[in-house]
């Protein structure tokens, strides 16, 4: 390797839907022969993606800026909150450069301008996958960028702007190379999976000498081929999702689907500008139960939402039981900068809200708990994501990484990180899972 290939330092803040964009960056900056370094003293200057989504995220992207500024003093910023750029200069005006999510072009133009790229044919040689953040075995796949709702409290789109949906050949290649590369799980991404494609009337593309529509369904039969694990994120609850069913019922999907509600109560849902049906979409749930029985359903909500009465979060506490959800985020409202729900009247005080989000975690606790108990003595496949001391630490169908539980086998020493195996369930707590190895796994 050149001594003389300039080095940079990367911070990347944020969602998945960021790492991805942190990934393209590295990528094309390994491409150019740079050098990534993981030390601020070692870089010639510092690439700092950042995440604005709520006030807490953009104080640490604000932090991860200055500590930087500090640490280097060659500072490139990059991300949502790049859309606040003014906010960015008045705290650190000597930052080189600001530019927005996804604006790779501005990223690599203010790394030429501060350190022109040294050419070395052999730093050219990058893996056909990219460049990931991830372990090897899983990787993020962002079919689609922006979104078209308008959720009171949320202010992506004014950020990242309407749906723009990948061409799904352009999907199924990315998603064949990272498998090839030794990818054995795909997690989709988006601000909203089921409207994939909707944007460019579903265009039909070519993939392996046949015609594939830009749409949900198809995106899914194509990642099925694939032999890989295929895990959706972030699916409203629209019809065409029942079309998913007969794929997850044949073993071709994961029975997996990460459906984001934030609330139960048709006023709060208006309020907050989503879908209101919310007894259509209870009936969804139990007939998507009734057709794969193994199907795990995640989803997160938004507890004291401005105007929430009482009886509001007791029609959520309801919704919560009735729906018997395997995996539940929650979050008590916080206002972000920006965004349409600040204007709304009511507040919840700080203490009532933190109230109900302990009430509410309370409540998805005890159903977590019951609904693993029923995994108890059951043989699972399993994808092992770390080995320490003998332990392996796994996911079945039902564990996304990072938010979801885990699998911890108590044998498992023998097992290799990004490996499969089978195991038998043997404890359940209130998030995750005991196993041994099943005889022959
Ligand atoms: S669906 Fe709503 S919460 Fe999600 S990105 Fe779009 S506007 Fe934001």
């Amino acid at each position: 390797m050149s001594k003389a290939a300039p080095a940079i330092g990367f911070v990347s803040l944020g969602c998945p839907k960021a790492l991805v964009d942190s990934e393209r960056i590295l990528t094309q900056l390994k491409v150019e022969g740079y050098r990534i370094v993981p030390s601020y003293q070692k870089a010639d200057a510092v690439v700092v993606n950042t995440c604005g989504f709520i006030d807490a995220a953009v104080q640490e992207s604000l932090d991860a800026i200055g500590e930087a500024l500090h640490e280097n003093g060659k500072v490139i910023v990059t991300g949502c909150l790049g859309k606040r750029e003014a906010l960015i200069r008045e705290a650190y005006p000597e930052v080189l450069s600001i530019s927005g999510p996804q604006d790779y072009a501005s990223v690599m133009r203010a790394v030429h301008a501060a350190l022109p790229p040294a050419h070395d044919p052999f730093l050219d040689l990058v893996p056909p996958t990219g460049i990931k953040l991830t372990p090897k075995h899983y990787a993020y796949l962002k079919i689609s960028e922006g979104c078209n709702h308008r959720c009171s409290f949320c202010i992506i789109p004014s950020m990242r702007g309407d749906l723009v949906s990948r061409p799904v050949d352009e999907v199924l290649r990315e998603a064949e190379k990272l498998v090839a590369g030794g990818v054995k799980e795909l997690l989709v991404i988006s601000q909203d999976t089921s409207a994939y494609g909707v944007d460019i009337g579903y265009a039909e593309c070519e993939w392996r000498g046949r015609p594939w529509r830009t749409r949900m369904t198809a995106l899914c039969e194509g990642l099925a081929e694939l032999g890989a694990w295929v895990r959706l994120h972030y699916v409203y609850p629209y019809p065409h999702v029942d079309e998913l069913m007969p794929l997850m019922a044949a073993g071709r999907l994961l029975p997996y689907l990460d459906i984001p509600l934030q609330h139960a109560s048709p006023r709060i849902l208006k309020l907050m500008k989503r879908p209101g049906r919310i007894e259509r979409t209870l009936e969804r749930i139990q007939s998507w139960r009734r057709a794969v029985l193994d199907l795990t359903l995640r989803s997160t909500f938004i507890v004291g939402f401005p105007g929430e009465t009482d009886a509001e979060f007791e029609e959520l506490l309801a919704f919560l039981h009735a729906a018997q959800l395997d995996r539940v985020g929650a979050f008590a409202y916080s206002p972000v900068g920006g965004a349409a729900a600040n204007r709304l009247p009511d507040p919840v005080p700080e203490e009532l809200k933190e109230d109900r989000l302990e009430r509410f975690m309370a409540v998805q606790a005890e159903i977590s708990a019951a609904r693993l108990q029923r995994r108890i003595g059951r043989r699972l496949q399993v994808l092992v994501d770390t080995v320490e001391a003998g332990v392996a630490i796994a996911r079945s169908s039902a564990d996304a990484p990072e938010i979801d539980g885990v699998v911890r086998i108590r044998d498992g020493g023998g097992v290799a990180p990004g490996h499969f195996a089978d195991v038998v369930i043997e404890r359940a707590d209130t998030h995750d899972l005991l196993a041994r190895l099943a005889s022959g796994g």
